[in-house]
Order: C-alpha cells, then sequence, then structure tokens
C-alpha cells in the first residue's frame, strides 16, 4: 500500500565564484575568488495517491531564499506549467551557508556589500530551483514516507544564552529532527545550526556543514557506477529555528570557534555529527505518513498587523527597522564601531547621523511613534521609511505551511530563535492535534527557516527586550513574534479541514523595483602575455606524492564568470584505468579547491595576469597509479566571443 506519489531531484546553482560578495557576513571585503564545493537546489515533490494535491519542498544551497527568488521562480513554473506549482504551494528554503554568492534581492538593504544587484547569483538560483521542481515533478513515483527523530551530539550551541536564559526553564528540553525516506529515493532532514564553520576570510565558494553533510549522505547512498547525472539519492539537511544557534562549538562568545583545527576541518566535523545522527534516523524511522496532501499560504503585509494577548491587551507590529545591536554584530560575525550587544538605548552621535540620513533616504520622515513603536530596541536604521532610491526592506511575507499526513511543515520567511520555534511549533501541534483532535493521529510540526522572503530574526518578546544581535534585527518590533505565532495558527483549523480556498491570498509583494542598483563588477574580456596560451601552465605538479599531500598546478586562466559551468566541472582529477584516463574528482569534490587570482588590476589591461591554481588534497585512502590534473576555462575577446580551452598538468604518480 503506497501511499504518496513522490520525486526528488538535485541541481547545480553554483553561480559566479569570482568578484563576487559572499551573502551572510556582510562583510565589503568577503568576495569570492574560486571554488570549493559546488551548490545546490534540493527539490522533493509529494503528491497524494490520485495526484489532487501535490506541494514541492525545496532546500538550496545559499544565504537565505529572498522574495525575488520565490516570485521569480513561481513566475517560470507558471507559465510553463499552469497552475500545478504557484506561490501556495512550493516553499523555498535556503541552508544558509554564508559562502554562497549575494546579490538576489530586491530590497537595498541586503545588497548593500554585494555593490547592488547580481544578474549571475539571480540567474543560477532561479534556473537551478525551477529545473530540480520540474526534473522532481517528472520522476513521480509510488512510495512511503517514514519519519522519525533523532538527537545530534554536540552539533551546536547557543549564541546568545544570556537572553535564551530569560525564557522560562520547562521549555527548554526539546527538539525534532524528522527524516522522511522511502529507501532508494531520497531523505530530508530540519535541523537548526548556522553554516558559518566558515568563517569571513573564506574566499571560496562553499556549501558549508549543511551542504557537506548532504553531499557525504548521498555519496554513501549512491551504487557503484552510478553518476551525479543519472537517477540518484538526494539528502537535504534543510535548515530550521537555527537564529541564535552557532555550529563553533568551542565557545559562544562573540569570537566563537572551533571544534576543527581550521574552518575546513570544523564544517567537515560538524557536518559529521549531523550525517551520524541522519543515518541513525534514517536506519531506525517506522512511522509513516499517512493522510492527505495539502497547502495553506498568505501573504501578509506585517507592517500593518495587532494580536490580542492572553492579558486581553491588543499589541501591534511596527514598520520595519534594524537596531543598535544589529550593528554589534554576533558571535558567526563581526561588529563594527563602537556596537555592543544588548543595547537598549541610542548614542546622541549615532541618533544624529541617523536622522541625518533619514532626511535623505526617506520620502517621509520617521515619526516620534514609529521609534516608540520599537521600544526597547533602540532604531539605529528606520528601514520602513527607508525607500530612496528604492525600498531597503521587505514588509509583505509569506505564511505558510505544507502538509504531508501528519506532518506540518511551516516555512517561516527568517530565522526563529530556538525558543521562538519552539513556541510555535507547539502553538501548532496544540492547534491542529487537541483543538481539532485529528483522527490521523499525532502531528509532528517541523519548521524550515530562511524560506519564501527574508526578514532577518523572530525572537521572543522575552529575548526582544535583552536587544542582543538577534532581537535588535527582529525587525517588526517586540512583537513580531507574538503576531507571527497568530498568523500561523489561524491556518491550521482551514488546512486540516481542507478549506484552503477560504483563505485569502492577501497583498501580492511586486517583483523588483525597475531602478535597482548594478555597480557589482563585470567579467570583462581576458588578456594574456605575448607568446602564451590560456590554460599554459605556470608552475606544475611534482612527479612523485603519497596521500595526504595536496597537489597543486598554476595554469594561465581566464575569468570563470564567462561559463558557469552548471551542472560541469573547471577541473578533473584523472586517474589511469588501465590505459584510460578516467575522471575521479571534479570541482564540487571536499579534496580539490579551484583559485583564480587577478594581478595588476590597475595596470593597463595587456598586463593583466589571471592565475587559476588547481589544488587537490589527495585522500589519506586514495589508491595508488598515475594522474593528471585538467583545468576547463573558457576565455572572453574584445567583441565579446566566448571559447573554452584545456590546460593540462604533467603526470604524476600517488604511491
Ligand atoms: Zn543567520
Amino acid at each position: 500500500s503506497d501511499s504518496y506519489y513522490i520525486g526528488v531531484a538535485r541541481c547545480d546553482v553554483t553561480g559566479p565564484v569570482v568578484q563576487v560578495n559572499m551573502m551572510g557576513y556582510a562583510h565589503p571585503e568577503q568576495v569570492a575568488n574560486g571554488l570549493h564545493t559546488r551548490l545546490y537546489s534540493r527539490a522533493f515533490v509529494v503528491a497524494d495517491n490520485q495526484k489532487q494535491n501535490r506541494v514541492a519542498f525545496v532546500s538550496f544551497d545559499g544565504g537565505m531564499a529572498s522574495q525575488l527568488l520565490k516570485l521569480e521562480v513561481v513566475k517560470r513554473l507558471k507559465e510553463k506549467h499552469g497552475d500545478i506549482f504557484t506561490e501556495r504551494n512550493v516553499v523555498i528554503s535556503g541552508t544558509h551557508t554564508h559562502s554562497g554568492p549575494a546579490g538576489f534581492f530586491q530590497f537595498l538593504l541586503f545588497e548593500m556589500t554585494s555593490l547592488g544587484h547580481v544578474e549571475q547569483s539571480t540567474t543560477a538560483f532561479v534556473d537551478g530551483i525551477v529545473e530540480s521542481i520540474e526534473l522532481a515533478n517528472s520522476k513521480l513515483e509510488l512510495g512511503r514516507i517514514k519519519i522519525g527523530s533523532g538527537l545530534v551530539d554536540n552539533g551546536n550551541i547557543n549564541r546568545s544564552p544570556t537572553s535564551y536564559l530569560l525564557n522560562p526553564e520547562a521549555e527548554r528540553a526539546r527538539f525534532v529532527h524528522v527524516v522522511t525516506s522511502r529507501d532508494p529515493l531520497g531523505m530530508l532532514s530540519w535541523y537548526p545550526a548556522h553554516p558559518t564553520n566558515m568563517n569571513f576570510t573564506n574566499l571560496l565558494i562553499n556549501s558549508d556543514n549543511k551542504g557537506r553533510a548532504s553531499t557525504l549522505f548521498e555519496k554513501m547512498m549512491r551504487k557503484p557506477g552510478e553518476t551525479l547525472a543519472g537517477k540518484e539519492f538526494v539528502a537535504a539537511f534543510a535548515q530550521a529555528n537555527l537564529g541564535d544557534v552557532s555550529p563553533r562549538t568551542n565557545g559562544p562568545n562573540c569570537v566563537g570557534f572551533g571544534p576543527g583545527k581550521d574552518m575546513f576541518d570544523s564544517t567537515d566535523i560538524i557536518a559529521r555529527r549531523q550525517l551520524d545522527a541522519a543515518k541513525l534516523v534514517y536506519k531506525s524511522a517506522t512511522e509513516r505518513l499517512d493522510g492527505p496532501v495539502d497547502w495553506i499560504h498568505q501573504y501578509v503585509d506585517m507592517t500593518q498587523q495587532s494580536v490580542q494577548l492572553d492579558d486581553g491587551s491588543t499589541v501591534t507590529t511596527c514598520k520595519p527597522g534594524m537596531g543598535y545591536s544589529f550593528a554589534a554584530g554576533c558571535t558567526d560575525g563581526a561588529g563594527a564601531f563602537n556596537f555592543v550587544q544588548g543595547m537598549t538605548r541610542g548614542t546622541p552621535f549615532w541618533n544624529t547621523i541617523r536622522d541625518i540620513l533619514a532626511k535623505i533616504i526617506c520620502t517621509v520622515e520617521p515619526p516620534r511613534e514609529y521609534y516608540n513603536c520599537h521600544q526597547p530596541k533602540p532604531v539605529l536604521l528606520p528601514t520602513g521609511y527607508m525607500d530612496k532610491p528604492y525600498d531597503w526592506h521587505p514588509t509583505i511575507v509569506d505564511i505558510q505551511v505544507l502538509r504531508i499526513g501528519q506532518l506540518l511543515i511551516a516555512a517561516v520567511p527568517g530565522e526563529y530563535t530556538t525558543m521562538a520555534g519552539r513556541r510555535l511549533k507547539e502553538r501548532l501541534y496544540n492547534e491542529a492535534v487537541i483543538k481539532l483532535a485529528c483522527s490521523s493521529g499525532a502531528f509532528q510540526v517541523v519548521l524550515a527557516g530562511l524560506s519564501n522572503v527574508y526578514t532577518h530574526y523572530i525572537t521572543t518578546p522575552e529575548e526582544y527586550n535583552a536587544q542582543r544581535y538577534e532581537a535588535a534585527s527582529t525587525i517588526f518590533g517586540p512583537h513580531t513574534f507574538q503576531v507571527y505565532q497568530q498568523k500561523y495558527t489561524d491556518l491550521i483549523a482551514p488546512l486540516v479541514a481542507g478549506n484552503k480556498d477560504d483563505v485569502d491570498l492577501g497583498p501580492t509583494p511586486d517583483l523588483k523595483p525597475a531602478n535597482q542598483s548594478r555597480i557589482a563588477p563585470v567579467p570583462h574580456p581576458d588578456k594574456l602575455p605575448p607568446g602564451i596560451n590560456f590554460g599554459d601552465v605556470i608552475s606544475d605538479v611534482n612527479m612523485t606524492y603519497t596521500p595526504g599531500d595536496t597537489v597543486k598546478v598554476t595554469f594561465h586562466g581566464a575569468n570563470p564568470r564567462h561559463n558557469m559551468k552548471l551542472g560541469s566541472t573547471y577541473l578533473e582529477i584523472q586517474r589511469d584505468e588501465h590505459g584510460s584516463w578516467t575522471t575521479i574528482y571534479t570541482d564540487a569534490d571536499w579534496s580539490t579547491k579551484f583559485t583564480w587570482l587577478e594581478t595588476n588590476s590597475s595596470a593597463p589591461p595587456a598586463d593583466i595576469t589571471i592565475y587559476v591554481i588547481i589544488e587537490w588534497n589527495i585522500p589519506t585512502d586514495e589508491t595508488a597509479g598515475s594522474y593528471r590534473v585538467l583545468y576547463h576555462g573558457d576565455h572572453m575577446n574584445e567583441v565579446g566571443t566566448i571559447t573554452p580551452f584545456t590546460g593540462m598538468s604533467r603526470e604524476f604518480q600517488v604511491s
């Protein structure tokens, strides 16, 4: 008795790997100069056994979903497939890697450090997400979904423990880790941890601990001879309520680090801790999902919502604003100037700067009531009024829940803290199970973080009062969480009763402003010194290596942005297998690194030299034999013609 039609797919969304700011730390100097691991979109499409209703859940290796991404993806799907996929039954959730490209938003604050919009980032994400949903949908087959939960051993740490401890004691012991599976199709898990093991000094595009766990799980499930392009097992380590959760388990303070010897090692360790827990649950899960597939969705303007609290009082949300402690940064990032966490009062100096800026950036200056609304947060950036040259922050958000049998997936537009997430899950659980006395048994509620539209953080009211980094970044004011809790709760009754059409769609957000800033660098024609060809070796490999060594070769190269090589690779590590060269590793593999260096960029174009460095850290269990390194590039001439080329190292031995 198979319960559902299930389809899974994984597509490459890597995007530009050089000249692009990374999304997450908002650090102007964190501009990518190469590639460590490729980024993927992992799509899961589930339909009931009559194919009446279907939902699509996507977890992709990016900083977060943006409203622009979701609207573009849905627009494309509607054009091609009618009403099969809409904004209402598609959830797009980012893993929150801080080492992916930036520039895929329609709001200015998110594109400050990327110098505006980056078309290649957006295109790679949109194309790959659409393709993964379509591919998963084309592969629907009848199957079963099992669910389970488990504990990840030492996989994260709370980075704002002082705010967290303000929450009542009794709420602190639970979390759910859900794995759905049907051998051999796929596995989907939700576990909260910031993918910030790679810190802001990293300049190689990288999917951090979530992506590393996914590729390790997928590799484990791959059958001998099965290639990346074929029908393959898809394992997603999706993001949950990670707001105050750091993966730097050696310390929860502002200089958090660990647990490995360097950031690559730490990423691997935290990935393997998630992997171990997922493997255990995957093998032991017995509970089967059973019941309808459904979804419910509403757009809500968060700037003008109110909610009645338990004591009978009515409270409202505010237009967006960022507090002083936002500028102080947090455990996983870095702050600036004299800002510290926990600031509940502004300073005359910065308030003056703020008010001068507001006169320039806001059509209407923020009134006193606006600042009062955010109390006790001192507002540093009144983003809700900042609309020049276009809007700085979103105001309309998606409130959305998917249902697969007894599993409810609440897609939330930002980073819920541990406790805010638990309270929301508990409320939804109670609403579904207790109030409605459902026949299909106990519901399991998971939170899919960083979904659909990004609105920074969501803390509990207690945490908001402490005004640490997460609270200063809770943009719709002190009652943000209570309003969300009410909005999600209101959708549960119609969802469980199958009355989703009774719910009003709400105000539709705009796709994007026409005057979006585009000053980020774009790739130029490539130059070479006389007598040199693209792909020529500058410094070659050694003749012999032993496992554990790092092979390194440097080529005359070209800007990799001329061809993003989606679904392909910039490099190959090949081994001589009985006289024929066989590709063993690509640029997607953990053991390889692809670095691009442009020298003399201020000199005349003829003097610009572009180096490409390919490194391969030979795994300790690597087979002995003859190897070589290939570099695949594309160069552009003055009239814009792009020509592929290949460079090759000499042959070397691994003994
Ligand atoms: Zn974050």
